[in-house]
């Protein structure tokens, strides 16, 4: 029972049906429904991170959704990344993906952009949405995506995981005093954004598939709060951090860094004065 409305000021009653299950929260319901219709997200790279993501998004009927990805699949991949099929082997991350989107939910949009993501046409894909999730692969997109959200004053999402560790974080940059990844990880001045090593390449130490499906998954949940308004952080941004091992998380508040030159106001390129925060970066161990 599949209709072709695409109208975002109600709910057909095929969505009715659709979204049964988490219409029925209180947090949610029709309005909240119509907010995630409503609503317009990046996802940058189509990985492990990434699939778990977008489906988590797409099936929650995500309205608009833009993939970001130049790499094709590989053989490699479909141990973890649970978007693609044998047979999408060779076709390009991004198309692939929006493909399976678009047969698991035709209520939603998918838009593709089977490129890296740089400078301008990032800034304005950050300015065409209402929220990011990073779930790139190496540190020289997470620094730029970083940069642009801060810029774009755009909330973002960010996930890691390698091995059988995994992080989640969540910058919300609508908020002046919001801290930024690369308080969390400053940038080493000396290199470019292009000689910054890979996080933790999966290619050279290994990945648990469940691992990164856990950590996009949970991208995809904070970004659903976020657009209904839910974020239980209060916009303090956390690095939570999830041992497979032992099933243990570790939440560490995230200080802003008032050098950070993203996102600090003493820092030299800082795009805005962004508040009074004077507090180095620093880990504070929250216990929970
Ligand atoms: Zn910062």
């Amino acid at each position: 029972m599949i209709d072709e409305t695409s109208a975002t000021e109600e709910l057909s009653a095929a969505e009715f049906l659709r979204y049964s299950r988490q219409l029925m929260l209180p947090e949610l319901g029709e309005e909240g429904q119509l907010q995630l219709k409503r609503a317009r997200v990046l996802v940058v790279g189509a990985g492990g991170l990434g699939s778990a993501a977008l489906l988590s998004l797409a099936a929650a009927g995500v309205g608009q959704i833009h993939i970001a990805d130049p790499d094709a699949v590989e053989l490699s991949n479909l141990q973890r990344q649970l978007a693609f099929e044998s047979g999408d082997v060779g076709i390009n991350k991004a198309k692939a993906a929006a493909a399976r989107l678009t047969r698991l939910n035709p209520h939603i949009q998918v838009q593709v952009l089977p490129l890296a993501l740089r400078g301008e046409l990032l800034a304005e894909q950050v300015a065409s949405v209402d929220l990011v999730l990073d779930c790139s692969d190496n540190l020289s997109t997470r620094y730029q995506v970083n940069q642009s959200c801060a810029e774009g004053q755009k909330p973002l999402v960010s996930g890691a995981a390698t091995g059988w560790q995994g992080q989640l974080m969540t910058f919300d940059f609508r908020r002046s005093d919001a801290a930024c990844y690369q308080c969390l990880f400053p940038f080493d001045a000396n290199l470019s954004p292009d000689d910054a090593m890979p996080i933790g390449s999966c290619r050279t130490l290994g990945i648990m598939g469940p691992m990164v499906n856990t950590l996009g998954t949970l991208q995809a949940l904070q970004a659903i709060k976020l657009i209904l308004g839910l974020d239980a952080d209060s916009g303090m941004s956390y690095l939570r951090r999830f041992n497979g091992l032992t099933m243990e998380w570790q939440t560490l508040a995230v200080a802003r860094d008032a050098d950070c030159p993203v996102c600090g106001y003493q820092g030299s390129s800082s795009p805005q004065n962004r508040g009074s925060s004077q507090r180095r970066s620093e880990y504070v161990d929250t216990g929970k």
